[in-house]
């Protein structure tokens, strides 16, 4: 398996880049001062007072709102089956889509608390392995010591 150095993100600007034993992966979304709104993707412009949007890492923790599993031919060379979630940001007032870790699927709830991982998962528009956000279930304290 290459070194997640070595590979490229799927889209740039996405999420932060590793190490990640130096900084965790973050989102890299977008606030608005005038509007006291965050967005994830970051668009070029806030949508509701087309303020330019300044890009912003976001603590990307929080709690599983929905979530469904795939079981049809993946695409980008995931694995299947894979799974996509909405969760709802703990530190900003936010609901992001994404990736979950395929290895958890048989976990997945509604109400867990995960965190973002980035890491090779699946092929680019090129066709090459790629470093690609997904969210994992967090740790509980208990299993920390
Ligand atoms: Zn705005």
């Amino acid at each position: 398996m290459n070194k997640e150095t070595d590979l490229s993100p799927v889209v740039p600007g996405l999420f932060s880049l590793p190490p990640y034993d130096k900084k965790p992966p973050s989102l890299l979304g977008a606030f608005c001062p005038d509007c006291n709104r965050y967005y994830f993707p970051r668009p070029k412009y806030c949508p509701r007072c087309l303020a330019p949007a300044s890009q912003i890492p976001l603590k990307s923790n929080g709690t599983i709102y929905s979530y469904t599993v795939v079981r049809i031919k993946p695409p980008f060379g995931l694995p299947s089956p894979y799974s996509v979630i909405y969760v709802d940001l703990t530190e900003v007032d936010l609901r992001v889509f994404g990736l979950f870790d395929p290895e958890a699927i048989d976990r997945l709830r509604i109400g867990l608390d995960v965190e973002l991982a980035a890491g090779p998962l699946g092929i680019n528009s090129q066709g090459q392995s790629c470093l690609r956000p997904y969210f994992k279930l967090r740790k509980q304290m208990k299993d920390r010591e």
